[in-house]
């Protein structure tokens, strides 16, 4: 199978799988006080430290969590903070998140999602009218890179927006890590999002970054785990796994991944002048391309992609696995029936060019067949 959907979740990179089983080998709970317990301790610190240097944050501010939606969860119920503004392009952890909020009895309900443009870029015009229009303790979430499209939006340039109002500022940088340089100081914000499997971690372990002085509420009670922050024994063989990935050379591999999506996104084009890129004139993760398939249904596509042996996702899949549609592209303003016909491909450190050719010969014949008596519009001309 050629794996091309590594924003869903990524091969376990082989020196994480490694530490992991040696991890699990061991007995220790990190709360034990004897030699065992110790020796988890600093297992789960020294995880604690590359995770902290990943993000350009200190040790003390990194809280394990079950995973991305934990640590996103935790952000923006637990600042207390009732106002809470996010971009309508966010992951639905932080989505419903709000949306939960706003049913509870002390919160200011949030019915005006930061707006995006064309491309799917945070529009920090309409964020200041919105703070403005409200003035007052609150909490913006924006993620660093969406999941669907890739695009990567400007939080240094919004948390900077956010300040002059005195918000606190949260990012869902899942997506981002590990595939861009990463610096919570650099980016401004209060609070940031990662995930151990989106970077050859394992699934199942995350993490919430608090900066230093900001107020968080637990939401997981009855230990004294993670600083009070969040109770429950620490896994540790996962915390092991996601120091090790955390302390990966995912960033190196960006270049050889841009020129692999180029070129798959050109030959695509290339084939289909119909089949549009999403938030191309954007810019964009190295490794991400969503792009459309004239008249032919997204849930078809990644079928008989599947039967020819290649594994990509529409944008958003819920729980069930049926592909819903996408909110994302929705909230870029594009026309369902396009939408409907979108699929991602994500390519990851195990993507060689050979891969990137079966997609397209895949893709090029289910073009052929289904697709082209659609497409009216004419393929672009050949790279040169
Ligand atoms: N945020 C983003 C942008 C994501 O892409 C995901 C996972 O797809 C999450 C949060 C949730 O992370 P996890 O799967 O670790 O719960």
């Amino acid at each position: 199978m050629v794996y091309l959907d590594h924003n869903a979740t990524t091969p376990v990179l082989p020196d994480v799988a490694q530490a992991m089983a040696q991890a699990l080998a061991r007995v220790g709970n990190a709360s034990s006080v004897h030699a065992l317990g110790r020796d988890a301790r600093r297992f789960v610190e020294d995880a604690r430290e590359s995770v902290a240097v990943l993000a350009g944050a200190r040790p003390a501010e990194v809280i394990f969590t079950s995973g991305g939606t934990e640590a996103n969860n935790l952000a923006l119920r637990g600042t207390g903070r009732e106002r809470v503004l996010v971009s309508s392009v966010e992951h639905v952890s932080v989505l419903d998140s709000v949306a939960e909020a706003a049913t509870a009895p002390i919160s200011i309900p949030n019915p005006n999602p930061i707006p995006v443009d064309g491309d799917g870029v945070v529009d920090i015009g309409a964020l200041e009218a919105l703070l403005a229009a409200a003035p007052g303790p609150a909490l913006v979430s924006v993620m660093l890179a969406n999941n669907e499209t890739g695009v990567v939006q400007p939080v240094a340039k919004i948390a900077e927006a956010a300040r002059r109002f005195g918000v606190l500022v949260h990012c869902d940088a899942v997506q981002g890590a590990g595939k861009m340089s990463l610096d919570m100081a650099g980016l401004g914000v209060d609070l940031l999002t990662l995930s151990a499997h989106k970077m050859g971690g394992p699934q199942g372990i995350g993490a919430l970054i608090v900066r230093d002085g900001t107020p968080l509420n637990p939401e997981a009670r009855g230990g004294g785990q993670e600083r009070r922050r969040r109770a429950g024994t620490e896994n540790v063989p996962a915390i092991v796994g996601f120091g090790v990935a955390a302390a990966g050379e995912g960033v190196a591999e960006a270049p050889r991944l841009r020129r692999l999506r180029d070129d798959l996104e050109s030959r695509v084009v290339g084939v289909c002048g119909g089949a549009r890129i999403f938030g191309a004139g954007a810019e964009r993760l190295p490794n991400t391309c969503c792009v459309s398939m004239p008249g032919v249904a997204n849930e078809t596509q990644i079928m008989a992609l599947d039967l020819a042996g290649v594994a990509v996702s529409a944008g958003s899949a819920c729980s069930s696995g049926k592909v819903e549609s996408s909110h994302v592209l929705a909230a870029m303003s594009v026309a369902p029936e396009q939408a409907a016909t979108a699929i991602r491909v994500s390519l990851g450190h195990d993507t060689t060019e050979d891969d990137v050719s079966t997609f397209l010969e895949a893709w090029t014949g289910l073009y052929k067949r289904l697709g082209e008596p659609h497409d009216t519009a004419v393929p672009a001309p050949a790279a040169a």
